[in-house]
Order: structure tokens, then C-alpha cells, then sequence
């Protein structure tokens, strides 16, 4: 019995990503960087968090991004942006944005059904599904920009409160 051994998969219908693929993201992701400028948030350390308030906030170069679409789970190590070593939090920079949308930008997303209902006062609210705030690592209370896309479509950025 070993906790920690992670190359064991724990769903059979999740592929596994073999240390090959890793091997081979981190190759294209270093060909990438390759003449791009380096992130401007490389001097950022100490700084204040957003979430809970600490000096704790640095620039990291080995965020991982996780993500199950439809039949298929992207993982993308290696990635920088700034993190708090306090309460965790985290954001990518340009840089790795850019990388994680050309990833995982013209595949289509899985989608989880969420309820709409009223919730008083003429207002509406949607509940997000337990998935969702697990892969989404949503613990606390956040702002929700809405962008309308069209009227069957909608982009939803989250951000602490
Ligand atoms: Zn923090």
C-alpha cells in the first residue's frame, strides 16, 4: 500500500497520462517559452495575498493545470504565475494562459448541468455541482464576472471577494 503512488489510475475511464506525455508537454511548453519574454511577474515576492491578507504572495514556475473534458483529462505542469505559500492561492500569468488556452481551447468542454431557480426577490440563482467546485478548487466566497457571449452562451471568471 502506497499512498503516495499516483501513477495508479483511480477511474477507469479517465486516461492516465503516461510520464512519456508530461515529458513530452514539458518539451513543447520549453519550445514555447523560447523567445517569449519572461513573465512580468518574475520580481513579484512578498507580496500582499488578495485571499487572506499575508506578505506570501511570489512569483512559482510549477503551477499544474488540471482539467476533465469530454473524455479526456489535460494536466500541463510546469506553468507560472504567482502563488500565496499562506493560503495557496494562485493565478497564471500571460504567458501560461495562453499556453492552457491553446491546450484546451478548440476541444469541447464536457459541461456540467447547472439548475437555475429563483431564488426571491426576482432574482435568479444557478448552483454549481459538486464537480465543478472541486475541479475548480472553489472554497470561499468569490466575485463572478459574467460575460453574455450569446444568449446560449456565457464565460464566468471568478475572483476573490
Ligand atoms: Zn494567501
Amino acid at each position: 500500500m502506497n499512498p503516495k503512488n499516483e501513477n495508479v489510475p483511480k477511474a477507469a475511464d479517465i486516461p492516465t497520462i503516461t510520464p512519456e506525455m508530461v515529458e513530452e508537454t514539458n518539451i513543447e511548453i520549453a519550445k514555447r517559452r523560447a523567445g517569449i519574454p519572461g513573465s512580468p511577474l518574475k520580481n513579484i515576492a512578498d507580496a500582499p495575498c488578495p485571499v487572506c491578507g499575508l506578505q506570501s504572495v511570489s512569483f512559482v514556475d510549477d503551477l499544474v493545470f488540471e482539467v476533465v473534458l469530454t473524455g479526456e483529462r489535460i494536466v500541463i505542469p510546469n506553468l507560472s504565475g504567482i502563488r500565496c505559500s499562506s493560503c495557496g492561492d494562485f493565478a497564471f500569468d500571460a504567458v501560461s494562459s495562453k499556453i492552457i488556452d491553446e491546450h484546451t481551447g478548440n476541444k469541447p468542454a464536457g459541461g456540467y448541468e447547472c439548475r437555475i431557480s429563483t431564488v426571491g426577490a426576482g432574482k435568479l440563482g444557478m448552483y454549481f455541482p459538486k464537480d465543478v467546485l472541486r475541479v475548480m478548487e472553489i472554497t470561499k466566497k468569490v466575485k463572478a464576472i459574467v460575460t453574455p457571449l450569446s444568449r446560449r452562451k456565457m464565460i464566468v471568471e471568478l475572483y476573490p471577494e
